[in-house]
């Protein structure tokens, strides 16, 4: 009885564990990718200004400057307002 309590508890507290660090999962791949942003891996998408990895294969260039989006919507409007002439907005 007492091993079955021990094993209940045990149980109890994986799911808690577990449950708990669901919430907390957004917030850690964020984190991640600013870090993988500081150490130069990912790039972010200046449209909307979500973290994409650098080798992505959406990407558009600007005179000497690579711009990497993460959709071809993202990518699509920043042509549309190179297009038109105006200085793309970036997200900072
Ligand atoms: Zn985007």
């Amino acid at each position: 009885m007492l091993k079955f309590l021990i094993f209940f508890g045990a149980g109890y507290v994986l799911f808690k564990l577990l449950t708990g660090d669901k919430k907390k999962k957004t917030e850690t791949v964020y984190k991640k990718h600013e870090t993988m942003a500081a150490a130069g891996e990912m790039v972010k998408d200046p449209i909307c200004g979500t973290f994409v990895p650098k080798d992505t294969d959406i990407r558009v260039k600007n005179g000497d400057q690579v711009h990497c989006f993460c959709s071809f919507e993202c990518r699509d409007k920043y042509v549309e307002q190179l297009q038109n002439g105006e200085q793309p907005k970036s997200v900072k």
